[in-house]
Parts: structure tokens; sequence; C-alpha cells
């Protein structure tokens, strides 16, 4: 389901799914945080005696049945949503629940990405602009901290690695962290190139979490199940793996069709390749990160 999730947000053709059969579960995290799964990228949820706390909302379709699992959890009102970056599995509820008085915080490019037409890349893909009650009303550069539940809830943006405008949210009393779409757990990464992630952020993002981290810290992905240090640690040695085998590559001038020719992560598919991105998909945005920043220079 997570293949076909990101498929829905990624594929143009896919857009107008029916949403009618999509279930939305809750996981208790830990107390008073729950991570919500439904179609598109994971929702954190942070609930208690000062409100509730979201981050990112999947699709305006799923928006009743979010609030509906929101409130099985909590009678309080849904106050802030934190948006991970700009993409419309993590951002299409937006809109409903900006309307609804729903304070929206992201970093400043999520409001500069969704205010205008953007391109993805990989999929050839055109997102129109959003509407105006779509877009985060508050914006940050570098980090802000929620004083909320009895907890410090701290967002933090890193270097460009999944988008530049990444944010990973850092439950500091309850040792939980989201990380968005810096971590897919168990299947290879969408890294949106073309808006401005590479694959040099996500390994840098994936360490700056192992470094503040401990063994029982529960760590939400942007996809795949609720995942732990070691998980995190086995995703970052594969991007790492694979990093070192397409270098070398790009810097001696080969193509993107060579490279992926060579089938780079070919020992790894049976791990991390059955998900919506397929092993040639991820070599080749390997390639075109690397071969990107050797242009740069
Ligand atoms: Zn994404």
């Amino acid at each position: 389901m997570i293949g076909l999730a990101l498929a829905l947000a990624l594929h143009p053709v896919l857009q107008d799914q029916d949403f009618s059969k999509v279930q939305v579960s809750t996981l208790k995290v830990t107390d008073g945080v729950y991570m919500l799964a439904g179609a598109g990228g994971n929702i954190g949820v942070s609930a208690g005696e000062d409100g509730v706390f979201l981050i990112d909302d999947e699709y305006a379709p799923l928006t009743d049945k979010i609030k509906a699992a929101i409130a099985a959890i909590s009678d309080k009102p849904i106050r802030f949503l934190l948006n991970t970056h700009w993409h419309g599995d993590h951002t299409g509820g937006n809109e409903n629940l900006g309307q609804g008085g729903v304070l929206i915080v992201a970093h400043e490019n999520v409001r500069k990405r969704m205010s205008v037409e953007q391109f993805i890349e990989t999929f050839k893909m055109k997102v129109p602009a959003s509407p105006k009650a779509a877009l985060p009303l508050v914006t940050f550069t570098d980090a802000v901290t929620f004083h909320l539940n009895g907890d410090e809830i701290h967002s933090f943006h890193v270097p460009p690695a999944h988008t530049d405008g990444d944010s990973i949210i850092h439950f500091r009393k309850s040792n939980v962290v989201h990380m968005g779409d810096c971590f897919f757990n168990g299947l290879y990464p969408f890294i949106d190139v073309s808006s401005g992630g590479s694959i040099d952020g996500m390994i840098g993002a994936a360490d700056r979490v192992l470094g503040m981290t401990d063994a029982a810290t529960k760590i939400m992905p942007g996809h795949g199940p609720l995942a732990d240090r070691a998980a995190l640690a086995d995703f970052r040695d594969m991007l790492e793996t694979v990093r070192a085998r397409v270098q070398p590559m790009v810097a001696a001038g080969k193509t993107l069709e060579q490279v992926v020719a060579a089938t780079p992560t070919k020992d790894l598919d049976e791990k991390w390749g059955k998900g919506f991105l397929k092993p040639d998909q991820f070599a080749g945005i390997v390639y075109g990160s690397l071969a990107k920043a050797k242009g740069a220079r």
C-alpha cells in the first residue's frame, strides 16, 4: 500500500483516485503521541490537555477520516499543523484544515514552492499552485519549538535532503522523531532533486537524527512502518553504499543509461526495491543528484 500511496502522490494520472476505500489506522507510539496511516505520508499526532498538534495531512479527500481518527484519540481541537515538506501526499489536507482555523506552520521553502506551480522532474509531473488557505501561515528558516502537552516539540530544518524545505520534528520529552520523507523505512526513497533534494543531504539528515537519538527512540518515517534507530541506521548505510558505487561512475563521466545498466543496487533490491520506486529509478535519482552536484562545482 505504501507503493500505491506514493504512486497516488506522484503520478498525475492517478490523482483522481477513489479514496473511499482508504482506511486511516491509528498507532499509539507513546503516551500522547500517535502515528496515523491512510494513503500518503505518515501523520504524526501529539494529543493532550493543550490540544492536538498534527504533522502532515495526506490528501484532501481523507480529511474527514483523519479528523474522525483524531476525535477517537482526543476531544480537543486541532490547533497546529506542521508540514514536513511541500509534496501533495503530505499537504493535501491543508486547505480543509486551514479553512477550519488550524494554524499551518512550515519551513519557508514549503510556502514558496506551494505558492507557484512546481514541476517534479523524476515523474515529469506538474503540480499547480495551492490555494491561499492551504499555504503555511507561519514559516521559519531554522527551527521552531512548540510547548504543548507537556512536551517540547522541536521542528528543525536540515540542509536540502528530500527537498529544500524539509523539517524533522523531535518530541524531546517523549523521545519520538518524525522525519518526513528524509526517511523511507524499508524502501528506496524518492529524492526530489528538482525541488533541491540530494543524496548527500539525505545521508546528512539521517546522521543528524542518529546523533540525537538512542535505542529507545521511536522514529516515524514519511513512508513505511514505525521505526527505531537501528532501522534508520540500515537506511543510512544503504544510501551510503549506493552513493559510493555511483559516485565514481559520475566522476568518470558515465551517462545515466550506463549507470543504470551497471545495476549499482542489485544486491540491495531484494530488501529495498519492493516499494513504489523501482531499482532503476532509484539508481537514476542518485545519478541525477551526484551529476548535478558535479556540474555545480
Ligand atoms: Zn515527499
